[in-house]
């Protein structure tokens, strides 16, 4: 991928998807994002260190051959695990510019939604509709 960066054609730079502007805020949802991820690894450290000194799970084998990154994401609730991978594609979205649009329709998702999901990846038509099917 190439970025042009001191060729800026204002007329005929934006050729992406037609009427994709980027979303203001960006910062602000980032910062938020990062907290978020944060708080997850937060998390599965202080289960892990609680975890820690009852370390009689299994024969000496198994435990060695786990390695420290599965046992992170192993501490993790399928919740957590599954919110960690939205904030991170959340964030890769804001890197692409695609953050705020829904990855379906491309609608811009609603501030409100974003305030509270700013890992939202479906607008909420969209949403609605994936979970009914
Ligand atoms: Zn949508």
């Amino acid at each position: 991928m190439k970025k042009p960066k001191n060729k800026r054609k204002s007329k005929t730079a934006k050729k992406k998807a037609p009427g994709i502007k980027r979303i203001g805020n960006l910062d602000f949802y980032r910062k938020k994002l990062e907290a978020l991820r944060a708080d997850l690894l937060k998390t599965v450290q202080k289960k892990r260190e609680e975890a820690l000194p009852e370390t009689e799970v299994g024969d000496e084998g198994d435990v060695a051959s786990r390695s420290v990154a599965r046992d992170l994401v192993f501490e993790l609730t399928d919740n957590e695990h599954r919110l960690l991978d939205e904030v991170e594609a959340a964030l890769r979205r804001i890197e692409k510019g695609t953050f705020g649009y829904c990855e379906s329709c491309v609608s811009r998702i609603k501030a409100m939604r974003l305030k509270y999901m700013p890992y939202a990846r479906y607008c909420i038509k969209c949403q609605a509709r994936f979970e009914r099917s």
